[in-house]
């Protein structure tokens, strides 16, 4: 079965590209961060070098339905200059086929956004506030059934199909999933997607050890599936940030205002316990620098994590638990980073995710396989240049957590099936 790009002859083919292009725009339509659009680059490039020809598809934001706002003619220019080619654009994209057939080796056409209908979600919308059971049933029946002529239509239009989208690959719509089974034969990822699932692989699959997580982050609850996986895999288990206080608080600690989730304090006991009985080193911070307000000018102080004094919260790992996590880190021969371990967009605030981006630079440099994904670490590691000294930096936070939590996503199973 057809899996990557590499290995397939794309001359005189017409291939449907699902992409992620949900780039934002300013209030005069004008990109504010291509990224996305770059990534997709080099998958799009390689059709066109290899003879075929494009036709690219994608949602941009959460229309209701169509919706000048988020169509994708904003950003048509933008492509054909990142992709240096023309770019044609069908303004439906449940009536491109006279566009589609018409289709010359080497020539692009994008499709206008996805989800100007609900079937590419699968979802029914417009229903009453006050529908019943039964009338939700029904729409949700009817949206389902109207789907299929969707997805066919979307694949009437190729001889192949390519899913590089990994931002959604956690999600089972028309165009990440379900489009696959038309292609039986010729479906693939396109390069940003093998990155991702390869990067994927390197830590739950064929992670050297010492394997370390370091999970921060605001909230234990977001993040409890993910450390729920990894618990079962690692060495090393690293808790900073907001939600490193609901484990204090747990073992009995003061943590004055700092973050936690009391609910959740049962499932922390839970987790310190496997720790102990799995035999995973399990590392909380020791101190905590203080502030006596959730602001950057607010005064400071490092204290004993177990006893953050009443009107204190606790906003950054102290120099003592960075010592730590970093003897462990640079110990490790995998890493797996996901979430801030402070309140890293308050620039007083950021020293310990910056530490911990560094070190992570550095067991890079020393041979460790590096994985930042999932939420705001890449912000973090980006915002703070750290982006290329580390083996990979995922493009897509909810798709990387669910894969984190050892869930298979429908985009990538699809195309494996
Ligand atoms: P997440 O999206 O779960 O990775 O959480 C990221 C957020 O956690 C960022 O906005 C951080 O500011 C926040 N965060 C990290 N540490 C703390 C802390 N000690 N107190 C409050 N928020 C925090």
């Amino acid at each position: 079965m057809q899996q990557f790009i590499d290995s397939y002859d794309f001359k005189g083919k017409k291939a449907i590209v699902r992409v992620d292009f949900n780039v934002p725009l300013n209030d005069k339509f004008e990109i504010t961060d291509d990224t996305r659009i770059r990534a997709a680059i080099p998958t799009l490039k390689k059709v066109l070098a290899g003879g075929g020809s494009l036709i690219i598809m994608s949602h941009l934001g959460r229309p209701k339905g169509v919706d000048a706002k988020f169509s994708l003619k904003h950003i048509v220019d933008h492509v054909a200059e990142k992709l240096g080619a023309p770019v044609q654009f069908a303004d439906d994209c449940q009536k491109a086929d006279a566009q589609a057939a018409a289709l010359k080796p080497g020539e692009v056409l994008l499709l206008e956004n996805l989800r100007f209908y609900a079937e590419e979600e699968g979802k029914p919308r417009g229903l009453a506030e006050d529908a019943t059971d039964e009338e939700k049933k029904a729409a949700k029946a009817a949206v389902k059934e109207s789907q299929k002529a969707f997805v066919a239509k979307l694949a009437s239009y190729a001889d192949c199909y390519i899913n590089d989208a990994f931002g959604t690959a956690h999600r089972a719509h028309a165009s990440t999933a379900l489009i696959a089974k038309y292609f039986p034969n010729d479906k693939m990822f396109g390069y940003l997607m093998e990155g991702e699932i390869k990067a994927i692989d390197n830590v739950l699959k064929n992670a050297k050890r010492p394997f370390t997580a370091i999970i921060g982050g605001s909230k234990v609850s977001s993040k409890l599936a993910v450390i729920k996986n990894l618990l079962g895999k690692v060495d090393n288990l690293i808790i900073g940030g907001g939600m490193g206080y609901t484990f204090i608080k747990a073992q009995g600690g003061n943590i004055g205002n700092s973050l936690h989730e009391d609910d959740l304090m049962p499932d922390a006991l839970q987790i310190i316990k496997d720790c102990k009985e799995k035999g995973v080193n399990l590392s909380l911070s020791v101190a905590t620098v203080a502030a006596d307000n959730f602001d950057n000018d607010a005064n400071t102080k490092v204290v004993d994590i177990f006893n953050i004094p009443e009107g204190w919260e606790g906003m950054d790992a102290s120099p003592e638990s960075l010592e730590n996590w970093k003897k462990i880190i640079l110990s490790s021969k995998t890493i797996v980073w996901n979430g801030p371990v402070g309140v890293f967009e308050m620039p007083n605030f950021a020293k310990g995710t910056l530490q911990i981006a560094e070190d992570l630079a550095e067991a890079t440099a020393n041979g460790a396989y590096t994985l930042v994904g999932g939420g705001d670490s890449v912000a973090a590691v980006t915002k703070m240049g750290y982006a290329d000294k580390v083996s990979y930096v995922s493009t897509g936070g909810g798709a990387m957590l669910e894969a984190l939590e050892g869930k298979d996503l429908p985009g990538i199973a699809a195309v494996r099936e």
